[in-house]
C-alpha cells in the first residue's frame, strides 16, 4: 500500500515547503520527500498527517493538537496539509463533530458539581 501514500508534489498554493524532516514521525526523514511546515512551526509530510489525525479522532479527541508543541491546528489547515481525499473530510469532520459533542456533554456533567460546591462555598465566605 505504500504506493498510495500521499505526497505534495510542489504545485500546492498556500502551503509553506521544507525540506527537513519530519518532526511528527521520526522514522519519515527521507530527505527527496517534500514537506510542509504546520502553524506551529512543525514539519511533515501529507500521509504522517492523516495517519496522526486519523489517530487522534478515533482517540476520542475534539482538537487536532501538534504533538511537539501541544498548539491546537485548525481543521482547515490539515485538511490542506493532509491532502485529506473527500472520504477523509467527511471521516474527520463527522469525527469532530461528535468528539467535540462528546466533550461538551463531559463539560456539563463536570459543571453541575462545581457551580453547586462554589456557590456554597461564597455563601460562607460572603
Ligand atoms: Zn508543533
Amino acid at each position: 500500500m505504500s504506493n498510495d501514500e500521499k505526497r505534495y508534489d510542489g504545485s500546492e498554493t498556500d502551503i509553506k515547503f521544507v525540506k527537513r524532516c519530519c518532526d511528527i514521525d521520526p522514522y519519515d526523514d527521507d530527505p527527496n520527500v517534500l514537506r510542509a511546515e504546520l502553524s506551529c512551526g512543525h514539519v511533515t509530510a501529507p500521509q504522517t498527517l492523516t495517519d496522526y489525525c486519523r489517530i487522534q479522532l478515533e482517540q476520542g479527541k475534539p482538537e487536532l493538537i501538534c504533538p511537539k508543541c501541544k498548539q491546537q491546528w485548525s481543521y482547515i489547515e490539515v485538511r490542506k496539509l493532509a491532502k485529506l481525499t473527500p472520504e477523509e473530510h467527511q471521516n474527520f469532520e463527522e469525527n469532530l463533530a461528535k468528539n467535540a459533542a462528546r466533550k461538551m456533554v463531559d463539560i456539563k456533567n463536570v459543571s453541575i458539581l462545581p457551580s453547586h460546591l462554589l456557590s456554597s462555598h461564597v455563601l460562607k465566605v460572603g
